[in-house]
């Protein structure tokens, strides 16, 4: 068996994003120079970061469709976010950025 030529890597790849790891936010983070980027302020600490689903699939944690954002700005997308939340998994990962 190859483990490496070809094949179904597609849905091995959705599975691999389904969970916002730490690394995945790490990379977000780099990429916007550890700021929000709608209002480009600084994050730290009790400000943020939070990330935003750009396709709004929860599921989808690629890098190139999250972005890192304050909790000022994160309030609008989290009730966006939150709604589709119920039908998913996303409270474990909510749980997790808010820290509670
Ligand atoms: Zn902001």
């Amino acid at each position: 068996m190859s483990f490496f030529g070809g094949g179904e890597t597609a849905s091995f790849d959705k599975k691999k994003y389904e969970i916002l790891t730490l690394s995945i936010r790490q990379t977000v983070l780099e990429r916007s120079h550890h700021r929000c980027q709608k209002c480009s302020v600084k994050l730290k600490g009790s400000n943020g970061p939070f990330f935003e689903h750009i396709n709004g699939a929860l599921k989808d944690n690629r890098p190139s469709n999250l972005r890192s954002l304050c909790d000022k700005c994160f309030e609008h997308v989290k009730v966006k976010e939150s709604r589709k939340g119920r039908l998913g998994s996303i409270r474990n990962n909510l749980g997790q950025v808010f820290g509670k």
